[in-house]
């Protein structure tokens, strides 16, 4: 397995050069886009086995990655029930930080947790009493998701997303102008800026992505972290909105359940078999990493992945 993963990431960083790391953010465009990485946490034949190739270790921001977790947590703080009133499960057909989506047949609902505008009414249903409480809750849950107890806010990435998240700004105060989001909306942004700007690897990605694959339970403690009706709702978002506007084409030519975010990272879980983290910056023109995809394609081939086959 390590001489496969080796092999992927030599052969597919020719694509690194036809995608471009984010720029929009501007601590994201200082990143070097040559990175590519990918480790695996395999769960097969009741074996705990991780695998790794390229910069499997290299920390980046977590992004719209976070949003599973957040996703998680506020249907575990509240219910799925409660949640999905507030937002729906419907991939947009718009871009991840569109409006529009909440001007369809004049509902103001952002259509699914996976866009900007329902990721923000998701971190608003996370339990504590400010931007505080809440990142401190977040951060917790995803050390113990990825049984890493260095996982925290990169400072720089969330002061530029703080500085420049005016979009981010205009959808929560039009949700606020709506209802959707109750309290103080300037909070509300500071946890989500915090959230998007969680340090990870590619390891830890791969290491939630387990937990998943795993129906909740963690496999390295054995220790429930998730109920198993939640996980399954998670990873049939994954599916239908995991890769923004590229994830009908992900779930035909690859069919994993994954969420990618505009730092470069896939967090995938394929369920009963593995967790796999990738980390490549350059992102195509839907802001999925190029070469990142590239891999989970040949790895799906190789190794017998797709869900749907
Ligand atoms: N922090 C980013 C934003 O809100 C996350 C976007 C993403 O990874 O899709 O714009």
């Amino acid at each position: 397995m390590f001489d496969l993963l080796e092999t992927l990431v030599k052969e597919n960083k020719k694509y690194i050069k036809y995608g471009n790391v984010a720029t929009y953010i501007p601590a994201l465009a200082q990143v070097d886009e040559n990175q590519l990485g990918v480790a695996i946490v395999d769960l097969r034949n009741n074996n705990y086995k991780e695998y790794f190739a390229g910069d499997y270790n290299q920390v980046f921001a977590i992004e719209s990655t976070s949003k599973v977790i957040t996703l998680i947590m506020a249907m575990m703080d509240n219910s799925p029930e409660y949640v999905f009133k507030k937002i729906g499960m419907e991939p947009s057909g718009f871009a991840f930080n569109s409006i529009l989506n909440m001007e369809i047949n004049n509902k103001p609902v952002p259509s699914n947790p996976f866009i900007n505008a329902g990721a923000i009414v998701v971190n608003s249903l996370v339990k504590g009493k400010d931007s505080n409480e809440r990142t401190k809750r977040i951060l917790e849950f995803t050390k113990k998701l990825t049984n890493n107890p260095d996982i925290d806010v990169i400072e720089d990435i969330y002061l530029s997303e703080k500085r420049t998240g005016d979009i981010n700004r205009s959808l929560a105060y039009h949700m606020k102008g709506c209802n959707i989001v109750d309290g103080d909306v300037e909070d509300i942004l500071d946890s989500y800026f915090r959230q998007c700007s969680i340090s990870v690897t590619a390891m830890d990605l791969a290491k939630i992505g387990s937990v998943l694959a795993n129906k909740g339970i963690c496999p390295w403690s054995n220790e429930r972290l998730i109920p198993m009706d939640i996980c399954t709702i998670v990873k049939s978002i994954m599916v239908t909105c995991g890769l923004y506007d590229e994830s009908g084409d992900f779930a035909v030519h690859i069919g994993i359940p994954a969420k990618s975010g505009v730092g470069g990272g896939i967090l995938g879980a394929v369920p009963n078999k593995m967790g796999i983290g990738i980390f490549g910056p350059a992102l195509d023109s839907m802001g999925n990493s190029i070469a990142g995809v590239k891999m989970l394609q040949q790895l799906s081939k190789n190794l017998d992945l797709d869900i749907f086959e």
